[in-house]
């Protein structure tokens, strides 16, 4: 009963029930001028973590200073917080550049495309149990600019937001943001606000990449319930890189990147789709988190009739002629041949699930069930699901073998 009291002290008055709590102000100034973002992150409260440990890219965060102590070791800085007040101040580098040439992270005069998660890198923390931040992140604009995060915003003033980081004793920011002069459309599509954005000038397309999402969306929700209920798509052209990369309720996408593909599947809904599985792959397991996303880039097509099951046969024989160049599936990090390997993988999977459950159970079963961990996942915990769904009757294995190249026997 007790307990029942405190839980439902804290949901009635935030305010008094974070006695325990301390504040976390995230503060970043754009300056376009010398491509840097100045960040201080400030903690207030009457008591802090005694230890952070930041994770830092040497080559990015730049002349780290605190009136407290901050010990550099490597790529890590160790900041100790003293008394009920303390503030680490850096510089961050914007611009980064993939090994092809193209920017996932740009500051120009007129805009900024960037990663929150890089802005403020990985903290370990250590602090008393219990003892919990309220963050905000504030963004200091130049005149005229605005910002899309996908944050909720913090009050009425512009640029500021309140982060939520559930489970974490230091929230922190992630996912992608957009800054500067930006054409930005939204819509509500199965109860998900959804925000496109790009720099001024370069939004042509963003009605028809909000409709797209539109036509997916609700059938990606199906699939998981617990889809994020707000979602930011910022996109650019070239001098930015000409992929795509999901974030914490956002994800990076081209501008020229066609909505479906050639082969018949699509970028988008793949990143879709990580953003709402929100797993990564353990030891040699990123086939599986990658194969889901590519194969229900295609089976999401066929199921709101974007395609007809012949193109979606074709394209599945596609992908699997391609997986033919991936002589294994277990590598640290899956793409091109390997990716479309793993993704007949999941449509034979597929098959064999709902051959074998009279239709009951599917892949569907499978993903839903991966996401609710948000967590890691190996081969063991694909073969335990499928155990649970249908026994013995699907050998996850034999399935994977049946995969491999031809030429390999
Ligand atoms: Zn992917």
């Amino acid at each position: 009963v007790r307990r029942y009291l405190l839980a439902l002290i804290a949901a009635l008055l935030p305010g008094l029930a974070s006695a325990e709590a301390y504040r976390v102000q995230y503060r970043a100034a754009i300056h376009p001028e010398s491509g840097i973002a100045r960040v201080v992150i400030t903690l207030q409260g009457t008591a802090l973590p005694s230890r952070l440990v930041l994770s830092i890219d040497p080559a990015r965060h730049l002349r780290l200073q605190s009136d407290d102590v901050l010990t550099p070791q490597g790529n890590r800085v160790e900041w100790r917080p003293a008394g009920q007040k303390s503030s680490l101040r850096y510089d961050f580098v914007v611009d980064a550049q993939r090994r092809n040439g193209g920017y996932d992270s740009r500051l120009t005069a007129d805009w900024a495309i960037l990663r929150s998660d890089k802005l403020i890198p990985p903290i370990a923390v250590t602090a008393p149990r219990g003892l919990r931040g309220a963050a905000t992140l504030a963004l200091d604009l130049p005149a005229n600019w605005s910002s899309v995060a996908p944050y909720a915003r913090a009050g009425d003033a512009p640029g500021i937001y309140a982060i939520d980081d559930p489970g974490r004793s230091l929230p922190r920011p992630k996912g992608w943001l957009i800054l500067g002069h930006l054409a930005s459309r939204q819509d509500v599509f199965a109860g998900i606000d959804v925000r496109v954005a790009a720099p001024a000038g370069e939004g042509h397309r963003l009605l028809d990449t909000l409709g797209f999402i539109g036509w997916v969306l609700p059938t990606i929700t199906q699939i998981f319930p617990d889809f994020p209920t707000s979602l930011v798509i910022v996109t650019a052209g070239d001098p930015m890189w000409r992929g795509a990369l999901s974030g914490t309720r956002s994800l990076y996408l081209h501008a020229d990147r066609p909505l479906i593909s050639g082969n018949r599947t699509s970028t988008l809904i793949h990143e879709l789709l990580h953003v709402g599985k929100g797993i990564r792959g353990g030891d040699n397991a990123d086939w599986i988190v990658e194969g889901l996303a590519e194969y229900y880039a295609v089976e999401i097509l066929h199921r709101t009739g974007a395609i007809s099951t012949r193109r979606y046969q074709e394209a599945i024989t596609g992908l699997e002629r391609w997986g033919q160049q991936a002589p294994s599936l277990f590598v640290s990090r899956s793409s091109g041949a390997v990716t479309a390997r793993a993704a007949t993988v999941m449509a034979r999977l597929d098959e064999a699930l709902r051959a074998a459950s009279d239709g009951k159970a599917s892949l569907d079963d499978v993903a839903r069930a991966l996401a609710t961990t948000r967590g890691e996942v190996t081969l063991d915990t694909l073969r335990a699901l499928f155990q649970h769904l249908a026994n013995d009757a699907v050998d996850v294995d034999a399935i994977i073998r049946a995969s491999r190249p031809v030429d390999l026997d």
